[in-house]
């Protein structure tokens, strides 16, 4: 049957399905695979927009492995099953009072999956989710079971923390949580003037600070959230639905068939949407604020750089977009995060700011990803693993620091390249 990703820019027809239910089963997948020469990707919920995910041969998939395993109270650590969705892990968590410490944009993604493309959220304290990982179990290339952890080869960690999918099936991992917290959110709209002249102090004063630029506007929605003791206010559940629904999804809608219908009236249809991005003020737990529902398909480049570039590189994209011919129906996302000590991470060793550029699904994404592409790479970009960007592996180990470490222990963990696809091959180099 065949298989597509969330944004329909991939798809592939596998040879095989896998569906294991034990680590057991995941080792004789490998192992069979592996003895007939052939390949196999681990896929977790299909929403990387790059072919990380993409089989070539055989795919697997940990649907059938969720679930808590251990929560060590002592150290608020929780050892989860690599297969869990994000959204499922409050509810498990929840007994112990602990909480993942900061999530993107979505919760639909697998642990697994999540941390092997390097997936972040906000917040100039807080890394990626993959920074979080104290420990982790692996079915390798050989079909053998390994732990890493601090204990256990630990030197590992930094590869197994963001692994492409091409070090072995991760099978369980240990996440460093914080006890359960509510984040005060705060929406608005502001000049993207304004929020561009205090980009570092309003990352300083906001443990997790974003904003959304419409281009082609001068107005930028943020959304700042505060982590507090409490109390909730809660938006109402009709609150929520306009926020969620009707001002974001369904607003959404609304731009993209205006602009279809008549491009030249994009412009205002976008400052309208600018206009209505949700505002005001609530109190919900914090994995209620993180993540929202995203019904409408996009296509995303996303690239990571010093933090105190953003505002410049806004600036250069907004130069660069008024000289061009293109109808924007999606805005431009900035955000912030902590740096991290994985080899392949957008923010390996720096403060990072990440600056994304979205186009509807049914858009060509190339006139635009063109554009703004060069701009970020002049400003020493990384690109995200999950989301799309042109580099190949000569570039991207000019880029990545660690980029020969972790072909390093690639090569012990699967010489074999049982995991290898034709992406691994275009961004590892084979
Ligand atoms: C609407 C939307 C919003 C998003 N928001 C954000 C955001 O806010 N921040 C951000 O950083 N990213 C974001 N992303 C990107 C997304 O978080 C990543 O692409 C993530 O990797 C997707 O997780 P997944 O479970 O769908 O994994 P997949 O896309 O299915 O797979 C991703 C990688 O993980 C590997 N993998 C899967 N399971 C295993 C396993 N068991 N063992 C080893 N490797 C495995 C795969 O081989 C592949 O290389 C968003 C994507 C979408 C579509």
């Amino acid at each position: 049957m065949t298989w597509r990703n969330w944004a329909r820019s991939q798809s592939a027809d596998p040879r095989e399905v896998h569906a294991p239910v034990t680590v057991e089963d995941v080792r004789r997948v490998v192992e069979r695979v592996r003895e007939r020469g052939g390949s196999v990707r681990p896929v977790g919920s299909g929403h990387s927009f790059s072919g990380a995910a993409r089989p070539d041969d055989a795919q697997l998939t940990l649907d059938g492995l969720a679930g808590l395993l251990h929560v060590d109270q002592a150290r608020g650590r929780a050892t989860l099953l690599a297969g869990t969705k994000l959204h499922e892990v409050p509810a498990l968590l929840a007994p112990s009072g602990l909480a993942m410490e900061c999530l993107g944009d979505i919760d639909r993604q697998t642990l697994a999956g999540a941390i092997s493309t390097g997936t972040h959220g906000t917040g100039l304290r807080f890394p990626s989710i993959g920074a979080t990982v104290v420990a982790a179990t692996l079915v390798t290339g050989r079909g053998e079971l390994l732990r890493v952890s601090e204990t256990e080869r630990p030197e590992l960690l930094p590869a197994v923390r963001l692994g492409l999918g091409a070090l072995g099936v991760l099978v369980d991992v240990t996440l460093q949580c914080v006890p359960a917290f509510a984040l005060e959110a705060v929406e608005a709209t502001m000049r993207l003037d304004a929020v561009l002249d205090d980009w570092m102090g309003l990352n300083e004063r906001t443990d997790h600070f974003e904003l959304h630029w419409f281009a082609a506007t001068r107005l930028a929605a943020t959304k700042s959230n505060t982590r507090v003791a409490g109390p909730l206010r809660p938006r109402s559940t009709i609150g929520r639905f306009v926020d969620e629904r009707v001002l974001t999804d369904s607003g959404h809608r609304a731009v993209l068939t205006a602009a279809a219908l008549a491009p030249a009236l994009a412009p205002a249809v976008n400052e309208l949407s600018a206009r209505l991005m949700p505002r005001g003020s609530f109190t919900e737990p914090s994995h209620r604020v993180f993540a929202s529902p995203r019904a409408v398909r996009f296509r995303e480049l996303e690239y990571g750089m010093p933090v105190a570039a953003v505002p410049e590189a806004l600036r250069e994209i907004d130069r660069a977009l008024r000289r061009a011919d293109l109808v924007l129906t999606f805005p431009f996302e900035a955000r912030a995060s902590a740096a991290d000590d994985a080899h392949l991470s957008t923010a390996h060793g720096r403060a990072t700011g990440y600056i994304a550029a979205h186009r509807w699904w049914r858009e060509d994404p190339r006139p635009l990803f063109d554009i703004v592409e060069p701009i970020l790479l002049a400003h020493d970009g990384r690109p995200h693993w999950g989301k799309l960007h042109s580099l190949r592996a000569p570039e991207l180990a000019e880029r990545f620091p660690g980029f020969a470490a972790f072909l390093a222990a690639r090569d012990e963990l699967d010489p074999d390249r049982t995991f290898a696809s034709s992406w691994t091959r275009r961004v590892l180099g084979h």
